[in-house]
Formats: C-alpha cells, structure tokens, sequence
C-alpha cells in the first residue's frame, strides 16, 4: 500500500509553501536511455505529476511543475520560473545514466564550484551540456558559479539548498534504496537560483538494470513518488519556518 501523505510542519495560519518541481529533459531532449529503452524524460514527468496531484491537493505545499508535458525547456527557463513563482524550494528531478552501470540508487545534488566527486562531476557535466545540445543560445546565461556562490545574497538560498538536501535524504533512509554517498554537489546549470534554494534529485540511474526496472513499473514509479513527495512536503514546511516566511 501508498504511505500516506503526512502532516505538514506549516504553523497556522502561516500562507502554504510552495515548491517547483522540475521534470528534467524533455521534447527533442529525450534524456539518458535505459538499457531497455525507457527515455528518462518520461520518467521525471510522471513522478512529478504524481507528487503534485496527492500533495498538491492535500492541504500540502503548492506544487508547481516547470513543464506538464513533453516540451524541450531551457535550463535557464527553468530556475527563472522558480524565481518568478517565489518558490520556497526549487526540485529538479531526473534518472541519468551513471558513469558506471553499478551505481545506483537515489541520490541529491546541491550546487558547489568544485564537484564533490567523480560521479557528481560527470552527472552535472552530461546536464549542462543539454541546452548547447539541442539548440540553446547560452552566450547571454553563462554565469560562473564561482562568482554566484561568492555572492552575499545567494547566501541564504545556498544555505538553505544544502539544508533542503540534508532533510529530504535523511528522511528517505529506510524508505527508498540510496546511493553509496547520496549527498553530493556540482555545478549544475539548472541549481544556479539567486534566491530559491534549489536540489537536483537523481531517483535513480537508467544505467542500471535494477533501477530500470523500479523506474519503469508504474507501480513502484509511483510509490517513488509518494514517498518523495510526502518528504518534499515535510521539508517544504519546515524551510519555511526556518525562513520567517
Ligand atoms: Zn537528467
């Protein structure tokens, strides 16, 4: 059976908090291939409809989704509209291929200039080489991580990212199969928010068999997604508070 969505850490009347959850690839960026052929695109997608049609409408944090179909979106578009919403907390939700076809397991990602390992680098590498890929202009968004995480006001937003990080996997273990080390960073494009802490969640790597599969089955896909998303709500809330929102 479903876990059932949790009671959310949100003081009374304080507003809900919102969250933007973005299914990465999409449209002629079909993502990492499975070993049996499934398009990581696909699979984003559903978890992130999943997680906002049972939290979303269960007194739960706002869900929005950067897209809700199969459409090509720009790295940039994607933090942009999190920052325009005003998100509490950005989500970019993926299931790449690793480096080697044993990892696997679900792992989170915050944004750092130097990566915080091989496995790490490669993922972000293979990411941000998306966009120049399928057609993206880039002359005008290339901004140095460097330069952001030196920044005084992106403080907060990095403080809180790897916050976030922490929360949603230690609140995982035990639920869903992690990776060895599943707290890692890069420099990954679609994290560079100036405002909106943000995390990049790998449910696991279509380069493993074993994960394929998870991913693919409809039914485990979705029991991914509840437990996902009830931990995305809890930590939702309590960045909030700690915010003063
Ligand atoms: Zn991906």
């Amino acid at each position: 059976p479903l876990p059932r969505p949790r009671p959310f850490h949100l003081r009374q009347g304080l507003p809900r908090a919102k969250v933007v959850l973005d299914p990465g690839h999409g449209g002629r960026d079909p993502g990492a291939l499975g070993v049996t052929g499934v398009r990581e695109k696909d699979v984003p997608l559903d978890i992130c409809r999943t997680i906002r049609d049972r939290i979303g409408r269960s007194g739960g944090p706002e869900i929005l989704l950067t897209r809700d179909g199969d459409v090509f979106l720009p790295l940039n578009d994607r933090i942009a509209f999190a920052e325009e919403m005003d998100a509490d907390l950005f989500i970019s939700i993926h299931a790449d291929a690793a480096p080697t076809p044993d990892a696997r397991g679900l792992s989170a990602y915050t944004l750092s200039e130097r990566a915080s390992d091989g496995l790490a680098d490669a993922l972000a590498s293979a990411e941000n080489r998306v966009d120049r890929l399928y057609g993206v202009d880039l002359s005008h968004t290339d901004a140095a991580v460097a330069m952001i995480l030196q920044d005084l006001a992106h403080r907060y937003s990095h403080h809180a990212s790897r916050t976030a990080k922490q929360k949603l996997v230690s609140g995982l273990v035990g639920q869903i199969d992690l990776l060895y080390n599943p707290m890692r960073s890069a420099s990954f494009a679609v994290l560079k928010s100036a405002q909106v802490p943000a995390v990049l969640l790998e449910t696991g790597f279509l380069s493993n068999p074993q994960d394929e599969r998870l991913l693919a089955q409809t039914e485990s896909r979705r029991r991914i997604a509840a437990i996902l998303g009830n931990r995305i709500a809890t930590v939702a809330g309590e960045l909030r508070i700690q915010s003063g929102a």
